[in-house]
């Protein structure tokens, strides 16, 4: 971007801007609306309002207390009413406004010793044409104000060449406005109206691109598969008598589901969606079944080595009546381990394998792969997910996922996948009392788990860590071994507490869990490693170090460690926030067990890029797209993708070329940050 200065390149660098063309694409976040202005005595002290008055006088500077330095002007209108104008710490906010000239100022007003005041307030010239004024994203150094004259400048270098890439004959059947209409009444907009429309055909654009680059990434066109099962319900009967429980209504439904795709040769791209603890695992155990009985072989991938050994286990267990055999990869195995796997894996020795992303590595070559389950989907990237899948021909793949994510997300995510739903719990499961207590009261929940330790019971005790950007090694070692190692000699001396972090050698956290398992430790003191999957049905009690970390589904996953047996289980949450929003938000928690309305205020809270955390999903942050609030043009950018790639499946015809290459880009991007 020649022209603008080293520093302030550097500076769109953290923006994402390396071009004027991307420049053009850092939208605005809203507008301030100048046409919508009142007179001083309409505008209302705690309103943000905009208000048009002439400058009367600037002040000196004054320094007050703490260093800030207040510049400070006055201002009159028509009716004879008065408004200071106040800025902190900006000596340059008042250089363009001249006296006796009118403005319209907006900002915050409060109340000045009678009067009225208004804060740090953004203003134009009431002779402007321009009243409506574009808000960007701000980074440090980089002010709106600035923003928007770089902006321009691109827009005067660019607009020529700004083409549109959404085919004609769409962009006029869904009426969307032209991509050059669009950048222009984004930026400078001649009214809401125009930013509106120019929003919606960005948005889509947006939308339309991603779910193109997803349908090229998941790469099914087909429908149907060749490896397909007996229609004989014979054999399922027979294992699912074998279980050491009864399946409830919602378990059999999604198995029925499951079955009906896989041996009606249909190509089964199934999401099993139930909450924690509604028994997912037997679920994808009963269609692994149906396939080994068949012939295949099949594979489960989960995002912790924790939970792909417990996986292992689980279904040793479930396939030892059967006499299938069973195999286990992560990467954690001796090289030594991993050959003999692997080669038992290729000769088709092992039906069935549970792993972690180490299953998609080059070397792992399935003799005859029919499934491949992945468990707590959302954990993993988008090429992940798929490059299981690849490792065979036409591969049925099922996919479970106890974080239910909002409906939005899902299409995105899951757009092409059929969706059984578990909405029930097994039998006997007691609702787990949730409570939020201040630190103070850390004693009494402690002589609370020791209590149910006592009556065999056993306890979670999690702790975040504690910087959260040191996501590395020291910081989380310390705080976790710390916090175990006090704990076990103070409210809890005399009984057995384990320590569990993700930085321990995978030998350790093995013989620590197993510890777990069998009950020979009462408490687990453990970071969120614990969070996906794990099932130690007599573990009845949690604690939650400052809960206040932690995003709502996260709690609740978390949570739902608990309440998986017959007994009564509490999690307690421990925060000292003062944050009335915080404390609100943890209140959610403590109201519902509900995870879909969990996930659904996460979104509205934090928004799509954190839901998961470390936007584990993989995509690209949006530009213009807000996922929770365009569910309806999303739907529409799905149908729209669906039916282009119908006509023109590698998007090769003359007006889908623009298409193509936008689309080629964004998959570029979704397999850097996607194979993370
Ligand atoms: P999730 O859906 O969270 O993956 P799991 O499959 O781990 O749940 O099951 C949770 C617990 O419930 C496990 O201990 C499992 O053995 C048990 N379970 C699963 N289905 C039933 C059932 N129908 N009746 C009783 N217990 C069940
Ligand atoms: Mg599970």
């Amino acid at each position: 971007m020649s022209g603008v200065g080293e520093k302030k390149a550097g500076l769109y660098q953290k923006l994402g801007v390396k071009t004027f063309g991307d420049l053009l694409e850092l939208y605005p976040r809203r507008y301030i609306n100048y046409n919508d202005y009142c007179l001083i005595e309409e505008a209302r002290p705690g309103r943000i309002c905009a208000v048009k008055a002439s400058l009367v006088s600037k002040s000196p500077p004054v320094k007050a207390s703490g260093g800030r330095v207040i510049f400070k002007a006055l201002a009159g209108d028509e009716n004879g009413d008065e408004l200071v104008i106040t800025f902190f710490n900006n000596q340059y906010a008042l250089s363009r406004a001249f006296e006796r000239q009118e403005y319209i100022f907006y900002g915050k007003i409060a109340e000045n010793q009678g009067g009225k005041e208004i804060l740090s307030p953004y203003y134009i010239s009431a002779k402007d044409k321009n009243k409506i004024v574009p808000v960007y994203p701000l980074t440090a150094g980089l002010s709106s104000f600035v923003v928007a004259k770089d902006v321009q400048h691109a827009y005067r270098l660019c607009a020529e060449e700004i083409k549109d890439c959404i085919p004609q004959e769409l962009r006029l059947n869904l009426d969307l406005c032209h991509r050059a209409f669009a950048i222009k009444q984004i930026h400078f907009p001649d009214s809401m109206q125009n930013a509106q429309i120019a929003k919606r055909r960005l948005v889509f654009e947006e939308l339309f691109t991603l779910s193109l680059a997803l349908a090229k990434i998941k790469n099914r066109n087909t429908a149907f598969s060749k490896i397909k099962t007996d229609k004989d319900k014979r054999e399922l009967r027979a294992f699912i008598k074998s279980l050491p429980f009864t399946l409830t209504n919602g378990q059999l439904g999604a198995i029925r589901d499951c079955f009906d795709d896989i041996s009606g040769g249909k190509l089964m791209n199934r999401l099993i969606q139930g909450d924690v603890g509604s028994g997912k695992t037997a679920v994808a155990a009963a269609a692994a079944y149906c396939l080994i009985k068949n012939g295949w072989q099949c594979a489960i991938m989960a995002p912790t080595e924790i939970l792909a050994r417990q996986h292992y286990e689980t279904f040793s267990k479930f396939f030892a009546p059967f006499g299938f055999k069973c195999g286990l990869l992560t990467g954690s195995l001796s090289a030594k381990q991993k050959r003999e796997t692997l080669a038992r894996i290729s000769s088709g020795e092992v039906d069935f394998v549970a792993g972690t992303n180490a299953l998609i590595f080059e070397g792992v070559n399935f003799a005859r792969l029919g499934l491949v389950i992945t468990d707590e989907q959302h954990r993993f990237g988008v090429r992940q997910r798929t490059g299981l899948a690849l490792k065979g021909q036409d591969v049925h793949t099922l996919v479970m996922s106890a974080t239910p994510i909002p409906r939005t997300l899902a299409l995105i995510l899951y757009g092409d996948l059929d969706i059984s739903l578990i909405k029930e719990l097994p039998p006997g499961r007691r609702k787990t009392d949730t409570l939020l207590i201040r630190s103070g009261k850390r004693a009494r929940a402690y002589s609370f788990i020791r209590s149910i330790i006592d009556d065999g019971g056993q306890a979670y005790i999690v702790c975040p860590l504690v910087r959260e950007s040191e996501t590395e090694g020291a910081a989380q070692l310390l705080s976790v071994n710390k916090y175990g190692e006090e704990i076990a000699q103070t409210e809890l001396a005399g009984y057995s507490v384990g320590i569990l972090h993700g930085k321990m050698k995978s030998k350790e956290k093995e013989n620590i869990m197993s510890r777990f398992y069998s009950g020979e430790l009462s408490a687990l003191v453990s970071t969120t490693v614990i969070e996906v999957g794990v099932d130690v049905p007599n573990a009845s009690v949690m604690l939650i170090e400052n809960a206040e970390r932690f995003g709502l589904s996260q709690l609740h996953q978390l949570r739902g460690r608990i309440g998986r047996g017959n007994r009564k289980s509490y999690c307690i949450l421990i925060t000292d926030s003062m944050n009335a929003d915080t404390v609100n938000r943890l209140g959610i928690v403590v109201k519902t067990n509900d995870g879909f309305v969990l996930a659904e205020e996460d979104l509205k809270i934090r928004g799509p890029g954190d839901f998961f955390g470390n936007r584990q999903h993989g995509l690209p942050e949006f530009k213009i797209a807000d996922v929770s609030a365009d569910a309806d043009i999303l739907a529409l950018a799905i149908e729209s993708s669906k039916k282009i790639l119908t006509d023109d499946p590698d998007l090769t015809q003359p007006a889908n070329l623009g298409l193509a290459q936008n689309v080629q880009i964004l998959i570029s991007k979704i397999a850097e940050g996607g194979l993370n």
